[in-house]
């Protein structure tokens, strides 16, 4: 499969299934978002807001002037008008979903639960601010992250990347960064199914990841503490790295780099997630630009005579036709990977 970068949300999607990662991360295909995570952005955002309010009075300035809320008066603001802009906003982009008054009230409790549980403790505006929603694209420059594939298009190559958005990262002293994610969905790994134990999360892909890039961005800090704050379910937990963590890391990294660049056939991960929580199990090519097949052998997902999941046509269509095929055929419009390098191009 092709692979140029990994996120945290690549890896663990890979972890849940890799026909699911490779019709998300190869294909493009996306699935429509939920109304809990939809919520969980509109929480996220209202405490981005937060964190640059603080920012701007480290600053010593008077106004924060937000894409979505416009000027805000770091001295006198009201945060449940924050919240309520916030969630005019994105339930005008999410439409999708029937939104009710219960919503807008549990992504205003959210939000207060955030910043008052642990006393305060993870309430941005109580923080010394070094980043808010600080981006990362980050360049694994090693022999082992070299990648080149042949596509219809020309040779894509160039090295693995680690890609993500880490939601805020202060600082606590000269030498120790304190990372804070929230996370407002069930402190669950939806691969195995088990809960998220301190234990379990010294090896979260996602912490291990944003300690790598943070590492990178943040190279004289010495100590990188991660918070991650599962505000309806369980509270904070944190975990320390420090420089001698990183090996691991990288280790972590380019065995899945390895695993997703060397597979030909992605396996399927059926079980009863398919049909309850998977997109691609639910749907059909049904309506699409891709004509849909119907289905005729016996002992599949779906019945003999009926259209095949989108799954189903998928994995049909890569054993009749490699999976290199599939690629050309099916990449949703518009969608590319990585960048290519054309035929010729010293670039
Ligand atoms: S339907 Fe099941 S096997 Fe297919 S992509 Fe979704 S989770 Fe994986």
């Amino acid at each position: 499969m092709i692979i140029t970068y990994l996120r945290s949300s690549s890896f663990n999607t890979h972890c849940f299934c890799a026909q699911q990662y490779f019709l998300e991360y190869v294909l493009g295909m996306r699935s429509p978002s939920g109304i809990k995570a939809d919520k969980g952005t509109i929480v996220h955002k209202a405490l981005e807001i937060l964190a640059y309010i603080k920012l701007t009075l480290q600053n010593k300035e008077n106004i924060y002037t937000d894409d979505i809320v416009g000027p805000i008066n770091v001295h006198d603001y009201d945060l449940d008008r924050i919240i309520d802009a916030v969630y005019q906003y994105y339930t005008s982009q999410f439409k999708h979903h029937s939104w009710s008054a219960k919503d807008l009230k549990d992504c205003r409790l959210w939000v207060n639960k955030a910043i008052t549980d642990h006393n305060g403790t993870f309430d941005p505006r109580n923080r010394n601010i070094l980043q808010p929603e600080q981006h990362f694209d980050i360049v694994i420059d090693k022999p082992w992250a070299y990648y080149s594939y042949k596509t219809q298009s020309g040779i894509l190559d160039g090295n693995l990347a680690i890609k993500g958005t880490i939601d805020l990262i202060t600082e606590v002293d000269e030498n120790t960064i304190e990372i804070v994610d929230w996370k407002t969905g069930r402190r669950l790994d939806w691969a195995t199914g088990q809960e998220k134990t301190l234990e379990k999360l010294q090896n979260d892909p996602q912490l291990r990841i944003y300690h790598y890039a943070v590492q990178k961005l943040y190279p004289h800090m010495d100590h990188i503490i991660f918070t991650i704050n599962f505000i309806n379910d369980g509270g904070a937990f944190s975990v320390c790295y420090d420089k001698s963590d990183l090996p691991k890391t990288e280790n972590m990294i380019r065995q899945k780099f390895e695993t997703i660049r060397d597979t030909t056939r992605p396996s399927l991960n059926k079980s009863w997630k398919c049909t309850k929580l998977c997109h691609f199990g639910k749907t059909t090519f049904e309506n699409s630009h891709i004509l849909p097949v119907i289905e005729y052998r016996d002992n599949q997902i779906c019945a003999k005579d009926t259209f095949m999941t989108r799954c189903e046509q998928i994995k049909h269509d890569i054993d009749l036709k490699g999976i290199n095929n599939v690629i050309d055929e099916y990449t949703s419009p518009g969608y590319t990977v990585g960048k290519y390098k054309a035929p010729g191009s010293a670039e």
